[in-house]
């Protein structure tokens, strides 16, 4: 099996942010310890927005200064060990502000495909720019924010234009109806990966993109439940999570759906998600399959590390990074 484990870097987008040290720094941290004694290897998806934010309210708040450079010295360190950096967007940093204590979150444009083309372009151009020059490498891959991916042709030409070619957002079978920010990846390939160009669902072989799925995963009832039960305290210490801000409240039927019937879900290392991973994995051990994992700094656990730390103690695994995909580059020899 090759394993690959790709976390979104980011704050919470709700009432309260949390802070980077407990949502970024120290979970991240934790990682890069762990991938120090094991063959662990990490990408992180980094929301590039909040740094441009931290940027754009530097002078007047000097501190946001300082956090922008210990995140900036935490990604350098991530690659200088051998882990991954690539490009997360949530564009709503464009809009939302720091009254001096803390993050005012706007979310009214909460998808790329909210902007117009101009300020998309310019969005998509200017985040891989700070992400690139903060780790001094090249970044291609992308995920969108919340899943976002769709329309694909709003967002098409901005990824091009910036060379940015392999997504890794697609969870085949995986759908949110919610009329703001759902998605519908009903259809998609069961192919580890394809290439496409309009429609990431659509396999093209000509195709200026590599799709990279996440392993989907289904799920029962039984895991909402008792993700429900942890969040009301019954829990020990090994569900809490390193992040301390609020989630994007969902709707009711979100959580009913999930309370009440099965749902296709990303492989996730999140909290108590993180208990299908070794299941999961021992499905594909082997084979030469992607284990495509996905997650949050912000949502680890002591239990999500706890199953990682088990991931690397299986033999015939091999940990990667969308490095590894390098060579299905557009550009790299392909007529
Ligand atoms: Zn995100």
């Amino acid at each position: 099996v090759r394993i690959l484990l790709g976390l979104d870097y980011e704050l919470f987008f709700g009432r309260n942010t949390g802070t980077p040290e407990r949502c970024l720094l120290a979970p991240t941290e934790a990682l890069l310890d762990m991938g120090r004694s094991s063959s662990l290897r990490v990408c992180l998806f980094v929301d590039v927005g909040y740094l441009v934010a931290l940027r754009r309210h530097a002078t007047a708040f000097p501190a946001l200064d300082r956090t922008f450079s210990v995140i900036a010295a935490q990604l350098r360190k991530a690659v200088s060990l051998g882990h991954d950096v690539q490009l997360h967007v949530h564009p709503h940093w464009e809009d939302s502000r720091f009254d001096g204590e803390r993050w005012v979150i706007d979310t009214c444009r909460y998808r790329l495909q909210d902007f117009n083309d101009s300020d998309t372009h310019t969005i998509v151009r200017e985040y891989k720019a700070v992400l690139a020059e903060i780790c001094d490498r090249d970044i291609y891959a992308f995920r969108a924010g919340g899943w976002c991916l769709q329309p694909f042709p709003q967002i098409k030409n901005a990824l091009k234009a910036n060379s940015v070619w392999l997504d890794s957002t697609v969870v085949p079978g995986g759908h949110n109806p919610d009329p703001h920010h759902g998605f519908d990846f009903r259809g998609a390939p069961s192919a580890e990966q394809w290439r496409f160009d309009d429609d990431p669902l659509a396999p093209d072989a000509d195709g200026y993109f590599l799709e990279v799925p996440i392993t989907p995963v289904v799920t029962g009832p039984s895991l909402y439940w008792k993700m429900a039960m942890s969040r009301v305290g019954t829990g020990s210490a090994t569900f809490d999570r390193f992040g301390d801000g609020d989630p994007i409240e969902h709707t009711q039927s979100y959580y009913l759906t999930r309370l009440l019937s099965t749902t296709v879900g990303p492989a996730s290392v999140d909290g108590a998600k993180a208990s299908y991973l070794p299941r999961r994995c021992r499905e594909l051990r082997g084979t030469s399959g992607l284990f495509n994992v996905m997650g949050h700094p912000k949502s680890l656990t002591a239990f999500s590390l706890a199953k990682l730390r088990e991931l690397t103690t299986y033999e015939d695994t091999e940990w990667i990074t969308f490095r590894d995909f390098s060579d299905y580059a557009p550009s790299a020899g392909r007529t």
